[in-house]
């Protein structure tokens, strides 16, 4: 394996909602070392498994300061408000500004099942919300309030 294609906009897959991870096999770790490497090859800084076309909750992201492997996040707390410009590797050319929490708490498991607590700011935290909004069906796209 290693790369995968992307999934573009367009494609139904992406609407629809990603299933729960329960076994935390190597068909997982293998998924979570492809979609790392399909991210980095794109420069993207996060990617949700259901844009490489798999429906489970597992999203990858590095938005800086290094890679992060999430199973089964879930928003705990969400503070404040900011609005940025954002983007999609999935959504390739369109950008648009959204309204996004300020500071988001996530918990999530990674690839051996442990769970942790993450907390995000800035572009961290609009990336757990974006990421998270792909699990359950949501392009950015659905919440741009201008375009820029
Ligand atoms: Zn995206």
């Amino acid at each position: 394996m290693g790369y995968r294609e992307i999934v573009k906009v367009g494609d139904p897959i992406l609407k629809k909602t990603s299933r729960k991870v329960e076994k935390f096999d190597e068909k997982l770790a293998r998924l979570i070392d492809d979609m790392k490497e399909t991210m980095y090859r794109n420069e993207g800084v996060g990617l949700a498994a259901v844009q490489v076309g798999v429906l489970r909750r597992v999203v990858v992201l590095d938005t800086g300061d290094g890679f992060m492997e999430l199973v089964n996040p879930e928003i705990i707390s969400a503070e404040g408000e900011q609005e940025e410009k954002e983007g999609c590797l999935s959504v390739p050319g369109e950008y648009g500004v959204t309204r996004r929490p300020a500071v988001v708490k996530v918990q999530a498991q990674d690839r051996t099942g442990k769970w942790h607590i993450y907390k995000g700011t800035e572009l961290k935290a609009r990336c757990f919300c974006h990421e998270i909004d792909h699990l359950d069906g949501i392009l950015f796209t659905q919440k741009v309030i201008r375009k820029e």
